[in-house]
């Protein structure tokens, strides 16, 4: 039996940027700061890490109150932007996420984002529902915190000894998954600069070739 870690934003699908245009009208209703991410890299960062670094280049503090309050207004700003902005899935997703749904797996998310933000930006393609559950923004600013989180959630859907598998598009999904003991099987769709990705265990230029793709997370 094999655990699958599926990051979201540019792994299963790309958001063309709705992500963003939600955080950055977020921080504008609640604080009225303008631009609130400019200039920063957050690609492969968690929702929990980035609103608190962006409230700390404007000199303020990020309460627990202040972050849930955040996830309150950013859902539904989210969900508006990701039809705004025509967000699709990655190619080869659905159907390699169908096949997965036949073999002895368990399907699950290891990303940055907040839970609802994941739904949010899921749901509207059709795939929320085949994750059974997994890590999540709200669960820890670090990334290999919240894998670690993901991996035992899953664990309790799955046999002990099971392998874990994560799939990412960046360097910080390789060095998260390396630290949680799991193979990383990384996809060129998506955010990473040159050389960002040589540390995977196998790297795919997308998840269009089904064979391929079954093999590398399976194989
Ligand atoms: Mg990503």
């Amino acid at each position: 039996m094999t655990i699958l870690l599926f990051d979201i934003d540019g792994t299963l699908s790309t958001s063309q940027g709705a992500g963003t245009v939600a955080m950055t009208r977020t921080f504008r209703e609640l604080w009225g700061i303008e631009r609130a991410l400019e200039g920063m890299n957050f690609a492969g960062r968690s929702d929990s890490w980035i609103v608190p670094t962006a409230l700390a280049n404007q000199g303020r503090d990020c309460s627990a109150e202040d972050l849930a309050l955040f996830v309150d207004h950013y859902v539904p700003n989210l969900g508006k932007a990701v039809v705004e902005r025509n967000s699709r899935l990655c190619p080869g997703v659905r159907p390699l996420l169908e096949a997965l749904a036949g073999e002895d797996v368990t399907l699950g998310l290891g990303t940055g984002n907040f839970r609802r933000a994941a739904e949010a930006k899921l749901a509207p393609l059709g795939i929320w529902e085949y994750f059974v559950d997994g890590g999540f923004g709200d669960d820890h600013p670090d990334r290999t915190e919240l894998l670690a989180a993901g991996l035992e959630r899953l664990r309790r859907h799955s046999n002990d000894g099971a392998e874990a598998v994560v799939i990412g598009d960046t360097g910080h999904d390789v060095e998260a998954g390396h630290a949680i003991g799991a193979k990383v099987v990384a996809v060129r769709t998506g955010y990473a600069q040159a050389g960002e990705l040589e540390g995977a265990d196998v790297i795919l230029d997308d998840l269009s070739d089904l064979r391929a793709s079954m093999s590398a997370l399976l194989g």
